[in-house]
């Protein structure tokens, strides 16, 4: 049998990383076992669905690669994959299920159920429907009929028990007592979500339900249906929920929720996906970093834990640090170019447009190799794509601003001024100007001035970078060029000369 799973979003709301992680875990098992992903739009509460939210959703799930066998844009066998495309449907397996007897017309007034649940509730009981309408002799039933009423479709739950094997939670069972005889089919005409979730279960042969824990209680509805319907239960395994660090449901106010958003703060679908992959899932042993290829290999619903799951950042962040630190050169510069770009930080590229608010460059900068060259120099310390923008901008822009952090902590000096001017002489002349060249000039010249290398270098990196940080200062100082290091020297010395004539007038 080759397993068919789906994955039915409501779209109410942008893709969340819960919905995502349902997603991801359909879409593994489905490719695990050779299997069908269904992607169905549950899209029945027409006014709180919108065509933009459906949108955000496919994008959401074809930026992390969690791509469709059968659904929206796609199609498939069972087209449509809307449910508001699908009413009719549901209308009929409801008349169905009157027809056999297992569900029934309920002409009770909204006001009289409301009343009844209020008084049962004052007295501090839980109401149940009473099943006064499964009690109306057929004259009665007639007469409702021929007079217009309108009506909703209960269900009519038999007696006994029922259970399903969860392959998360194991044997859940629940006494039918306790659940009511649920309305399937709204008097409005339109379908319940319990009827509208089984009809399509049923009729896109979906062979594993795997979802959200927030749906258990939900569950023995559905398998009751199925059975009315005739048809085969599936497999049912509720994932676990995403918890905030304080163990609190993941929410706004834990930060970004939504996929895209995390594809704005510059996380790769890779590192999300493998993130989100071990939310509530092992491999078992201490794997962490895997690829997707890595993940079908090894998913199986038996590793889902039934204990919910944190949402780390910080490793979320360290995973996507390990994902920059593997990208090739060129899918770095694709990578980060959109987040320059919006930056305006983008060096006019060789016959490129001009993008932003930069004067274009035409020098060695505005070529490709360059813009590769700098973007792997700042790879090993960045954990996301935006951390590249900031540090590229002093490579970037000429007019280097001086962190007072930076200049309180290595401009202090009062001899400072002379070393880099004495500093700028010597890199003028070295030859040639590379790394090996450039760090023997800058020693032998702290050895000569009777200085620590390391206070000549961090006043270098102030001058070139502005910033008491950066990645490997020679590296940075080739990688400027000697002609920009030699003009931001000589900007620091004035800029020191000024201080000091300031501070002895
Ligand atoms: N549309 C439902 C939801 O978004 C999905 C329910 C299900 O997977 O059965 O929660």
């Amino acid at each position: 049998m080759i397993p068919r799973v789906r994955f039915a979003p409501s779209p109410t709301g942008y893709l969340h990383v819960g919905g995502a992680r349902t997603a991801l875990f359909n879409y593994l098992y489905a490719r695990r076992h050779g299997g069908v992903f269904v992607l169905r739009i549950e899209d029945t509460d027409t006014e709180r669905s919108s065509v933009e939210m459906v949108t955000g959703i496919l994008d959401g799930l074809r930026w992390l690669g969690l791509t469709w066998d059968e659904g929206p844009d796609v199609g498939g066998p069972h087209d449509p994959y809307f449910q508001s495309a699908r009413l009719d449907r549901y209308r009929t397996v409801a008349a169905q299920l009157v027809a056999s007897g297992q569900a029934y017309p309920c002409y009770c007034s909204g006001e009289r159920l409301r009343a009844e649940r209020e008084r049962a509730e004052g007295q501090g009981e839980a109401w149940q429907y009473d099943r006064a309408c499964l009690a109306l002799t057929p004259e009665q039933r007639a007469a409702h009929e021929a007079a217009g009423h309108p009506y909703a479709v209960r269900f009519a739950v038999p007696p006994g028990a029922t259970a399903f094997d969860d392959a998360v939670h194991g044997r859940i069972s629940f006494e039918n007592a306790g659940i009511e005889d649920f309305v399937i089919l709204r008097s409005d005409d339109n379908p319940t979500y319990h009827l509208s979730v089984v009809a399509d279960d049923v009729d896109m042969a979906i062979t594993h339900v795997v979802r959200g824990d927030d749906h258990i209680s939900n569950t023995p509805k559905h398998v009751m249906l199925f059975e009315a319907l005739g048809a085969p239960v599936p497999c049912f395994a509720h994932v676990p929920l995403i918890l905030g660090e304080d163990k609190k449901r993941l929410s706004k106010r834990h930060g970004a929720t939504s996929v895209m958003e995390y594809a704005q703060q510059g996380y790769l679908p890779e590192a999300l996906l493998n993130f989100l992959a071990l939310l509530g899932w092992s491999p078992g042993g201490d794997r962490e970093l895997m690829s997707r290829a890595e993940l079908v290999e090894a998913f199986g619903l038996e590793g889902i834990s039934g204990g919910n799951a944190v949402f780390n950042t910080e490793k979320l962040d360290w995973m996507n640090g390990q994902y920059i630190a593997a990208r090739s050169p060129e899918a770095l510069v694709a990578d980060v170019t959109p987040f320059l770009r919006e930056a305006g930080l983008l060096p006019a590229l060789s016959g490129a447009p001009v993008h932003g608010d930069l004067p274009p460059i035409s020098d060695e900068r505005s070529e490709p190799a360059w813009l590769q060259r700098l973007l792997t120099l700042l790879q090993p310390r960045a954990r996301r794509l935006t951390d590249f923008v900031e540090q590229a901008r002093p490579f970037l822009v000429d007019d280097v601003v001086y962190e007072p952090e930076a200049v309180s902590k290595h401009l202090s000096s009062p001899d400072l001024c002379g070393h880099i001017e004495a500093l700028g002489a010597v890199l003028g002349q070295v030859e040639p100007y590379t790394e090996a060249a450039v760090e023997a000039a800058v020693r032998a010249l702290a050895v000569s001035r009777g200085l620590k290398a390391g206070a000549l270098i961090h006043a270098t990196r102030v001058a070139v970078t502005g910033r008491t940080a950066s990645p490997g200062i020679f590296e940075v100082l080739v990688l400027l060029g000697r002609t920009r290091t030699l003009a931001r020297l000589e900007h620091l010395s004035r800029f020191l000369a000024a201080r000091d004539a300031g501070a002895h007038a």
